[in-house]
């Protein structure tokens, strides 16, 4: 199975504008030829012979407002949600193997968390269990309506996460709710299974768990592929295109997390927790961007000259109020 048959399709660079991209995926399953990744999207001379691979309509893709990417590696499909702005751009995967779907992450707001779940009933396969990948809201909150609409599939997370979220989860939703209102979840959905670190098979998917600690957020799970030399990053590794939540003070060991990433060989395609998946350029690019924002954290005495600052230093960088948003939070934590 290898990636380079059936990868996340791309078009030409720049054949899309980044809101020509979002109103094409509101109403319509991307096939490989309809794809448009980051810039930093992996060349793959095999792409070009690929075209059309996966054209597949989806039939309830009329009006939705999410964006939905399909790949196909060998005998996994990975099905990628992507939401709407206000939603964060974060996504939900839904890796389909032989007989049952995993979902890892459960969106930000319900009636996006509510296309997820409509999209994967049209697989016509259970879901063998959910998977959040840490504990910031956007991932989260949605997941209600993920276990309202699988009541059989068991919610998994890293040993913590659980503890995490009745700690602090009510509290983050309560702040979300003057901006978002009925459309955050109204209750924590926690985890009720602990996964596990290492390598595991799920419906004969291979899957190597990987957990991070003082990065994006305090505990963040990666998932490897190893047969398909994927890596789901989530929020450890964020789109060239797109600001970065630098939510805590964990520069200096996030840029030592992604110096691990990059140990990794092969992984060339990465699905990460906001936008559409990118290739290992990302890495140093989240580097780079990590490093500058710990500099101009250090020289900024308040929230407001640490957003400025940062949104100078990376002008082409999209969604701007996340600049604005970690730089409340950072500031907050540290009062
Ligand atoms: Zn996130």
């Amino acid at each position: 199975m290898l990636l380079s048959n059936s990868n996340f399709q791309r078009l030409p660079q720049a054949a899309l504008s980044r809101s020509r991209f979002l109103r094409l995926g509101a109403g319509a399953l991307l096939p490989y030829a309809g794809l448009r990744l980051s810039a930093a999207a992996a060349p793959n001379p095999e792409l070009a012979q690929n075209n059309g691979a996966s054209g597949t309509k989806d039939p309830v893709a009329s009006g939705r407002m999410g964006a939905i990417l399909v790949s196909r590696v060998g005998p996994v499909k990975i099905h990628s949600y992507l939401s709407p702005l206000d939603g964060f751009h974060v996504n939900t995967q839904m890796i389909e193997g032989p007989t049952a779907v995993v979902i890892f992450d459960g969106q930000l707001l319900l009636p996006y968390a509510d296309e997820v779940a409509s999209y994967v009933q049209t697989l016509g396969k259970p879901v063998e269990r959910i998977i959040l990948s840490h504990a910031h809201t956007d991932h989260w909150s949605g997941l209600q309506v993920l276990s309202e609409r699988f009541p059989d599939a068991r919610v998994f997370a890293l040993d913590g996460i659980a503890d995490q979220l009745r700690a602090r989860g009510q509290a983050r939703l309560d702040s979300f709710r003057p901006i978002y209102g009925d459309r955050i979840a109204t209750k924590v959905t926690v985890p009720t299974e602990t996964i596990t670190e290492g390598v595991q098979r799920i419906d004969g998917i291979t899957y190597d768990f990987k957990r991070f600690v003082d990065a994006e957020a305090d505990l963040q799970l990666a998932a490897l592929l190893p047969e398909q030399k994927v890596l789901m990053a989530f929020d450890l590794v964020f789109s060239p295109n797109e600001h970065a939540f630098t939510v805590v003070d964990h520069f200096d060991h996030w840029m030592i997390v992604l110096e691990q990433l990059k140990v990794l060989q092969g992984y060339d395609t990465i699905t990460i927790g906001h936008d559409t998946p990118v290739n290992r350029s990302a890495i140093d690019s989240t580097i780079v961007y990590v490093k500058r924002a710990k500099e101009i954290h250090a020289a900024s005495a308040d929230a407001k000259t640490y957003s400025e600052s940062l949104k100078a230093a990376f002008p082409d960088r999209q969604q701007a109020g996340w600049v604005d948003f970690s730089a409340r939070l950072l500031y907050a934590a540290r009062r």
